[in-house]
């Protein structure tokens, strides 16, 4: 049984804005609800009001310019990014992510913004983005503030979201576009599932990163490195940014073996 609880659904940003101010705490947004309505469900979360933002345009839509980059809308499905043109040519690494997430039927609902407001330390777009450089643009009745991704997620499941603001859009740098790149995502059957271990690296002529997920309290990405850096190099890299966990999934050395396992095998084949 699912309590009982308001459904708003604002078509003004303002009033989304007002409505989150009015409400604080006590509001979730909900976007595809493909989380959200699972804790519910579970009676894990119990707010009072849902404030959907898929009629918000300014949460919608790709765009892209040479001198901005690539700006995806909070409310932007995985399906749209995996079909957008331009994502596909300049930013292939975030298409690629966005499949990787659950079945067909859930990446026609599933949020950017929702996946990275969850801060799963598994979360498929944040591994990859956080490699890209992005940058999230947060919004309340306050103001506008821009913060860079690795900023962005504090702990599991935790962000520096207030209560009263809304991620409104996620900025991609033009220096991202064209990297070369590679992702691989254990799990632990071949259909849909969340990341036991998830790698990805993003080569430009200035650098080289590595993002791993569910290897701490949330996707990380390494310094930047030189972009001819060796395996040996990345792996250093990559091994001080984790801590992983035992858990159901897997064990921390497991974890461990895992990652180097996937660095080796991107690195020299990175497209
Ligand atoms: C069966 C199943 C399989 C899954 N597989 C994967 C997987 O393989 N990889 C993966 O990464 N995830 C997976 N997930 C998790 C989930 O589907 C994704 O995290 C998804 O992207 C969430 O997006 P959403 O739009 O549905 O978010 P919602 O459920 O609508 O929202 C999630 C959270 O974000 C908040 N939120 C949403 N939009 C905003 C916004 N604009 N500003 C501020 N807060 C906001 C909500 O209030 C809520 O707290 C899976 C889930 C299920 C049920």
């Amino acid at each position: 049984m699912l309590h009982e609880f308001s459904y708003l659904a604002p078509r003004e940003r303002k009033d989304l804005l007002q409505l989150l101010k009015k409400h604080s705490s006590q509001a979730r947004l909900l976007a595809g609800g493909t989380d959200l309505l699972c804790e519910i469900r579970l009676g894990t979360d119990r707010p009072e009001v849902l404030i959907d933002v898929k009629n918000i345009a300014e949460f919608r839509g790709i765009a892209f310019s040479e001198q901005d980059g690539l700006a995806v809308g909070a409310a932007v499905t995985c399906v749209e990014l995996m079909e957008h043109p331009v994502v596909r040519k300049r930013f292939p690494l975030l298409a690629h992510a966005a499949g990787q997430i659950g079945s067909a039927q859930l990446r026609n609902r599933a949020t950017i913004g929702g996946n990275l407001c969850t801060a799963s330390p598994c979360a498929d777009l944040g591994c990859s983005s956080l490699v890209l450089g992005a940058r999230v643009e947060l919004v309340s009745a306050r103001g506008t503030r821009v913060i860079p991704m690795k900023d962005f997620f504090t702990g599991v499941k935790a962000t520096q979201l207030k209560d009263d603001e809304a991620v409104q859009r996620v900025f991609y740098p033009v220096v991202a576009a064209g990297a070369k790149w590679g992702m691989e995502k254990l799990k632990r059957i071949k259909g849909h599932d969340l990341a036991v271990v998830s790698v990805a690296i993003a080569r430009t002529t200035q650098w080289l990163r590595v993002g791993i997920g569910s290897c701490a309290p949330t996707p990380v990405v390494a310094a930047d490195l030189p972009p001819n850096a060796s395996v040996k190099a990345v792996t250093e890299a990559a091994l001080k940014a984790i801590d992983p966990i035992d858990d159901v999934r897997a064990s921390r050395e497991f974890r461990l073996a895992m990652v180097q396992e996937f660095i080796a095998k991107l690195l020299p084949a990175l497209s």
